[in-house]
């Protein structure tokens, strides 16, 4: 092999998880994992999901294979879980949807699928910045990256005037990924309003959303306050793309559920659609409005059958169980709300410290940012000496995990934060 092909490329947060192993410092905190932590720092199942996985072991179902489209109880509630009880494509039998390996899997089905039927665009838009992991999700599904304007430097906010304006100027029916909610890395999302005025400049231009939801009911610990900005672009009318992910909002991480759904016009299109996603082969015989079928390339015309075959079972019946069975679904969500307001708590907390030590610096970004990350608005330089000095290890674009953060570490984060921040 090449040179090329055997370089090691380190991931970043790899980086620092092995630079945290190494710290022999009883202090140290690493702020990098995103994954949730309990209020001691330890990986938490939920006790809901302990209770519906004993209830499916209990049926001693058998392990034979899932259609490609994956299991049908699961994506059904799945959806009316996203899109909401009230929903007019679900009323009207019009959103095509199938399991999916978690988030990531859903977004490289969704890459696939728009670079082999969506005939107005071979690129895609990412907030900058995103997800680390979008870029090279899209890039391997044979899209064009280009970015719109997000991050806002200086307030530490959304860039809301350069993403309209980026908006505005890309062309007509370009694809834009948007975060559902709780922004990965800032943690901060476009206000209902200016939602609103998103989902009214893509409609003008007619551009064509993926939205990307791996944080629903974790973000503020409601599922319907978080499904807003989905709910808000449907009733609008938008035709989308969703990718879903239940790894935070369950705590399913290796379990690998999710969904990949599209809003489709009518019944009749939701058929192509679900012809594109699973049938193998070559017919030709679906024409559509918005999807059209490769007449030229002869690629076999199932998306999800050459990439895995079928998705994995255990983790969807656990899933199924939890969003069908009424009194797991009513615990499940008291539960996720439990995850959420710990996060909420640990910012606050964190915020009120920064200024008890008599921090100069503004910090109310800590506590107004969404979900699992907070972006300090930090440099790297600043990030090197947390974890050189400080033993506090977090990504250097200064985002930290406050799932990450518990009662007993929250001072000596603060007081690491405020020694590299006051001069
Ligand atoms: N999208 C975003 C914005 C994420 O932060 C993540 C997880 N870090 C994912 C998608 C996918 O996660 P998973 O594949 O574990 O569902």
């Amino acid at each position: 092999a090449s040179a090329r092909l055997t370089r090691r490329v380190p991931a970043l947060w790899a980086g620092i998880t092995e630079a945290f192993k190494k710290d022999t410092d009883p202090k140290k905190i690493n702020l990098g994992v995103g994954a949730y932590r309990d209020a001691d720092g330890k990986p938490y199942v939920l006790p809901s999901v302990l209770a519906a996985e004993d209830k499916v072991i209990a049926q001693r179902s058998d392990k034979e294979y899932l259609p490609i489209t994956g299991l049908a109880d699961f994506t059904k509630a799945a959806a009316v879980l996203a899109y909401g009880e009230d929903s007019l494509p679900l009323k009207e039998g019009r959103v095509a949807i199938t399991q999916s390996l978690s988030g990531t899997g859903a977004l490289r089905i969704a890459g696939a699928f728009l670079a082999r039927h969506y005939p107005h665009a071979k690129s895609i838009y990412l907030p900058a910045p995103t997800w680390g992991n979008h870029i090279p999700i899209m890039k391997d599904s044979g899209l064009e990256v280009k970015t719109y304007a997000y991050y806002d430097k200086k307030t530490v906010g959304l860039d809301f005037e350069g993403l309209k304006r980026d908006m505005r100027e890309a062309p007509n029916k370009s694809v834009f990924l948007l975060h559902a909610c709780a922004h990965n890395p800032t943690g901060i999302d476009p206000t209902r309003e200016q939602w609103k005025e998103i989902s009214k400049i893509m409609k003008e231009k007619e551009h064509f959303p993926l939205i990307d939801n791996a944080y629903l009911g974790f973000a503020s610990g409601s599922v319907d306050n978080d499904a807003f900005m989905l709910r808000h672009f449907v009733s609008e009318g938008h035709q989308l793309l969703l990718c879903q992910s239940f790894a935070k909002n369950m705590g399913l991480y290796g379990e690998r559920v999710g969904t990949f759904s599209v809003v489709c016009a009518d019944k009749e299109e939701k058929a192509r659609v679900d012809s594109q996603i699973k049938i193998n082969g070559n017919d030709r015989v679906w024409a559509s409005k918005l999807w059209i079928p490769e007449l030229t390339s002869g690629l076999p015309r199932s998306l999800v059958r050459p990439m895995y075959s079928n998705p994995p079972v255990h983790g969807a019946r656990v899933a199924s169980t939890l969003l069908t069975d009424k009194a797991l679904n009513q615990q499940w969500l008291a539960e996720v709300k439990v995850m959420a307001d710990r996060i909420i708590t640990m910012r606050s907390t964190l915020y009120d410290l920064l200024n008890e030590l008599g921090s100069k610096r503004e910090w109310g970004h800590i506590k107004s940012q969404i979900g699992m990350f907070a972006y300090l608005g930090i440099s790297p330089e600043q990030v090197d000496r947390l974890a050189k000095e400080h033993h506090v290890y977090l990504t250097r674009d200064g985002r930290i995990s406050v799932a990450g953060i518990t009662n007993h570490n929250v001072r000596h984060l603060a007081e690491s934060l405020h020694a590299v921040t006051k001069d």
